[in-house]
């Protein structure tokens, strides 16, 4: 689904991707972990060209996003990006936040966004938010409206950078839980998170990445149980 060759990011004389390669087949939930400033946000922000990649090339499938000729915002729709920080409008409505992309790209009538958000509110077990501002939430109700916000798009993938760093660690659970329940659904997910136990549990592969590269990959049970690049050894010697 997603293909990345050789890209690379720098930004003034300091590269912080160093030319990875990278394949995410359909359904698979790839978690990405790694000491911080080895450039995990960077690569995410790549894949759906929030940050334009100083070389290399990125296929969405099958189309080259990284060609000046591709329609960006058309990619950018086929994947939901949820944040750290959950960017919500503040002045809108949470049901106004779900619909505001969709009725704005034209991509659905104002009946039909009405209609997809309240229903992506019962999916994420807020129905009863709907008129409330962001606000008036906490921070693990505002990240599954921004998880919701991100669903009205019907993205193919959905891409998170450190969605629960910035919760209370009461409210980490939900949200994880949440996505638990898309991994079960079949989302193809890339999950950039210092969750160890959501790695292991949900993740079909994990990515370290140190220095801009991707330094080891491996499913759950082997990277977790049997990692041999020593700078991985000694991450996990310090987050488990
Ligand atoms: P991570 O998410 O793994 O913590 P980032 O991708 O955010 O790492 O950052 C990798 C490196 O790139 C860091 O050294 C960071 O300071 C640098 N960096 C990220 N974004 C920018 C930017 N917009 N301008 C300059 N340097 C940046
Ligand atoms: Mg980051």
């Amino acid at each position: 689904m997603i293909d990345v060759k050789n890209l690379e990011k720098t930004f003034g004389d300091h590269k912080v991707l160093a030319g990875i390669n990278e394949h995410i087949y359909p359904g698979e939930k790839v978690v990405v972990i790694g000491p911080s400033g080895s450039g995990k946000s960077t690569f995410l922000r790549c894949l759906n060209l929030l940050e334009e990649p100083t070389a290399g090339t990125i296929t969405v499938d099958g189309e080259d996003i990284t060609d000046p000729k591709t329609d960006i915002d058309k990619v950018r729709q086929k994947m939901g990006m949820v944040f750290q920080q959950f960017n919500l409008f503040p002045h809108l409505t949470i049901k106004e936040n779900i619909k505001l992309a969709p009725v704005t790209l034209k991509l659905m009538s104002d009946s039909e966004a009405e209609q997809k958000a309240m229903e992506l509110l019962e999916r994420v077990g807020l129905p009863d938010k709907a008129e409330a501002y962001p606000k008036q939430l906490s921070g693990g109700q505002q990240q599954r409206i921004a998880i919701a916000r991100a669903l009205a798009m019907n993205p193919e993938v959905m891409l998170f950078d450190e969605p629960t760093s910035a919760l209370d660690p009461e409210m980490v659970g939900e949200v994880l839980q949440l996505m638990k329940e898309l991994a079960d659904d079949g989302m193809t997910m890339v999950v950039v998170t210092h969750e160890m136990g959501f790695a292991r549990e949900v993740g079909t592969r994990v990515l370290f990445m140190d220095g801009g590269n991707i330094a080891e990959q491996n499913n759950p049970k082997d990277f977790f149980e049997n990692p041999k690049n020593p700078r991985l050894q000694e991450f996990l010697s310090k987050v488990l």
